[in-house]
């Protein structure tokens, strides 16, 4: 076998950590992106790295890109936390030797600059993957939206939760709507701002529950180095059903960000004064609504050329911070997988099938306890 050509779908989180561990390894890898640009799209905010997403990240970044990642992440944290709204602490949970090797959090747009460090036109932006379809001689050709296709010996469908490549070779698999949203924005850190974060919540992540079923999550990124343009921010995350937010998604997800973040001041309208003053202070335009949904299981499949990779196969809600970093373990598992193949190890199909035995099952455990832990957060089952 010649070196394999490998075609990613979504060049998120999952996909470029495949594609640079591929790279690396020397198969032939493409991504093709949605978005026009890098930059086009706020990715959202901060994401939480835990050990096995530092691991991950490890297994697949060649030095440069690990540096970038690393030099661009948050200040660790050392601290979980969650409190009442009135502010009274429930529970802490700290980590004091947190290694300054590791990386405890990063800001998204900072993280897939990293993620495309060294990359260069191996990523190809613009480029929808609308499906795909299998040759004669089992080779895989993905087609995109504006026409056009490329063709290649195994399709990887990283393209986040509405995947594409997923419809085409899961047609049943389905995503559960949790039935709770959530309002994403964030507070600039700056001279006037720096004050009002209470000392717990400028440590780690700090979960604030209220008393009528809904819940915010309150968690700093304090630069290592600032990318360029970027500023230090307080991410600010409220989780609520959909009548307690008491607006219809057709409204919700047509409202402007200054609405959304009127929204978020109303849901802790009595909450403690601290708490307030920092959605008070909040970027009003900072503010976006998210449908937290669930993939439902979906059982093993004959592997093929074709296979899914993170939220593409199995998303989770953001409770515990663990669908990146399954993301991440996903794409170190397969990429060592499709290497070992390159060498002549095993088959591609043998390879796919090896990954996609360790993935479903991860990924899905994952989803539960995910699901269990947003309902404790806020004391209801999901
Ligand atoms: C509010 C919130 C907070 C979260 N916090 C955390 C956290 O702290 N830690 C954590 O581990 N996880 C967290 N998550 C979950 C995490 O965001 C996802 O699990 C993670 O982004 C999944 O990575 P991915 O690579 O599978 O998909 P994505 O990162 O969603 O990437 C998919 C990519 O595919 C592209 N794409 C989509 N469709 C197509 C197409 N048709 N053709 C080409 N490209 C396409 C998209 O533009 C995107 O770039 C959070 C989620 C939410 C909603």
């Amino acid at each position: 076998m010649g070196v394999p050509r490998i075609l990613v779908a979504g060049a998120g989180i999952g996909g470029l950590a495949l594609a640079q561990a591929l790279h690396h390894g020397g198969l032939d890898v493409t991504v093709f992106e949605r978005d026009p640009t890098p930059t086009i799209r706020d990715q959202g905010y901060r994401l939480h790295i835990d050990p096995d997403g530092n691991a991950a990240l490890r297994d697949c970044l060649p030095a440069p890109a690990l540096a970038e990642v690393h030099r661009t992440s948050g200040v660790n944290g050392d601290l979980v936390a969650s409190y009442t709204q009135r502010l009274e602490q429930v529970m802490a949970q700290t980590f004091p030797d947190v290694s300054g090797a590791d990386v405890t959090h990063v800001d998204r747009n900072a993280f897939r600059q990293g993620l495309l460090t060294g990359l260069g036109d191996r990523v190809r932006f613009g480029r929808a993957v609308s499906g795909y379809s299998v040759t004669g001689s089992g080779r895989v050709r993905v087609e995109f939206a504006g026409g056009g296709g490329e063709e290649g010996d195994v399709l990887v469908g990283a393209d986040g939760a509405g995947s594409a490549v997923r419809r085409r070779l899961l047609p049943h698999a389905a995503l559960r709507d949790v039935g709770l949203r959530c309002l994403y924005g964030r507070m600039t850190i700056d001279d006037t701002t720096a004050a009002l974060v209470p000392d717990d919540f400028a440590r780690g992540f700090c979960w604030v529950g209220g008393d009528r079923g809904e819940g915010a999550g309150f968690a700093p990124v304090f630069f290592r180095e600032r990318p360029a343009g970027a500023r230090d921010y307080l991410m600010v995350a409220f989780v609520a059903g959909v009548a307690r937010l008491g607006v219809p998604d057709q409204r919700l997800f047509a409202l402007p960000a200054a609405d959304l973040w009127r929204l978020a001041a109303g849901i802790c309208a009595d909450w403690h004064p601290a708490l307030r003053a920092l959605v008070a202070h909040a970027d009003p335009g900072s503010f976006f609504p998210i449908t937290i949904r669930a993939s439902e299981p979906v059982g093993p499949w004959r592997p093929g050329p074709v296979t899914l990779l993170g939220d593409a196969v199995h998303t989770m809600p953001p409770a515990g911070g663990v669908g990146a970093n399954t993301a991440l373990q996903d794409a170190a598992t397969l990429a060592a997988e499709l290497i070992a193949a390159a060498r002549g190890e095993r088959s591609l199909a043998e390879a796919v099938g090896r990954y996609e035995r360790v993935m479903l099952p991860r990924g899905f455990a994952t989803i539960d306890r995910s699901l269990a832990m947003i309902g404790q957060m806020l004391g209801s089952p999901s």
